[in-house]
């Protein structure tokens, strides 16, 4: 009986259909009809309570969303940085795989080896002719003597010495009145770092400081000249010119100085004891350094072209190794 009751109690079931008894409270909600309407508004809560649960898996899913779109913001911001590190990678190889940009290094390689090959011309020019015939070219090539300038600048660049500076010391340590006379000046750098009186020498004057002139014959007074000075200037097959010449500008007991490359000389001392019979005693030699050689002599006799027996002096042209 008490089973049959049981089904009876289920088959009133609201729903009329059987279902599992979730819990006691269920089964007096159905039996007491005054509990009806509690269970009314307990079904309204539960349907506020799952709205409220809707609206607030919305306003997750809004913030997800946020959430999301600025991960995505700070992607689309990380591919932009990489898109442009892309682009500047891609410029930057197109730069150098660009054949204007590589015809312009061209060019610039071209226009150096240009010039340092008409650097060579005229410096074999000088060396290898008499002084009359480098006087000729730089008068015909005014802008021959610029690029020689340039172009032996550039060399001396190379160098861990730079044989006029030893020579503007020496002149510092000279008396303050001395005249100087500079032979083969270039630029005429020496003038402008002493005290003395300094007559600038050239082919060429680069300006107006400087007396264009070959100084095989100077307008420079006979007897008149403290120290010459030849810095790495004995150039042209006629340098015993240069040197009879600086034997009439220069005081007895003046000063003649020299420096030059040492590879012009097959024998130093040769050089020096030739110097003898053009009327200069030697009295002082730095001939330990690897590439250049510095000498002081004394004028001790006048000496000319008419005195007989002069005997040839020589040194090797000077050649400068391809860039
Ligand atoms: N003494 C300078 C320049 C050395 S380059 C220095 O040490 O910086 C050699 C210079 O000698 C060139 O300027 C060249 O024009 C000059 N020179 C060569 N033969 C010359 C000559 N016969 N008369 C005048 N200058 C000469």
């Amino acid at each position: 009986m008490k089973i049959k009751k049981n089904n009876k109690s289920l088959l009133k079931s609201p729903k009329g259909s059987p279902r599992k008894k979730k819990n006691s409270n269920d089964v007096n909600l159905n039996k007491d009809v005054k509990q009806k309407g509690i269970s009314k508004k307990k079904n309204k809560i539960r349907k506020n309570f799952k709205n409220k649960k809707t609206t607030n898996n919305e306003v997750t899913l809004h913030q997800t969303e946020k959430t999301q779109n600025k991960i995505n913001e700070s992607q689309v911001h990380n591919n932009i940085n990489k898109n442009k590190i892309r682009e500047l990678l891609k410029q930057k190889k197109k730069e150098t795989s660009n054949p204007i940009n590589n015809s312009e290094t061209l060019r610039e390689r071209i226009i150096s080896q240009l010039r340092a090959s008409r650097f060579r011309f005229l410096n074999d020019t000088l060396y290898n002719n008499d002084s009359s015939e480098s006087r000729k070219m730089f008068k015909e090539d005014p802008s021959a003597f610029k690029a020689y300038h340039e172009g032996y600048q550039y060399q001396v660049e190379q160098w861990s010495l730079n044989p006029l500076d030893v020579i503007i010391n020496a002149v510092k340590k000279m008396p303050k009145e001395y005249v100087i006379a500079d032979f083969g000046c270039g630029e005429g750098r020496l003038a402008d770092s002493v005290k003395q009186k300094v007559h600038s020498i050239d082919l060429v004057a680069v300006n107006d400081k400087i007396i264009a002139c070959d100084m095989a014959h100077t307008p420079l007074l006979t007897n008149g000249i403290n120290a010459v000075v030849f810095c790495l200037s004995l150039m042209g097959t006629n340098l015993v010119d240069y040197i009879l010449e600086a034997n009439r500008v220069l005081k007895m007991d003046g000063t003649l100085k020299i420096a030059e490359i040492s590879s012009r000389f097959d024998d130093v001392n040769e050089f020096i004891n030739l110097l003898m019979s053009y009327g200069f005693k030697n009295t002082w030699t730095d001939i330990d350094h690897k590439y250049f050689y510095f000498m002081d002599f004394k004028k001790v006799k006048n000496v000319d072209a008419k005195c007989k027996k002069l005997p040839a002096i020589s040194l090797k042209p000077c050649v400068y190794k391809k860039r």
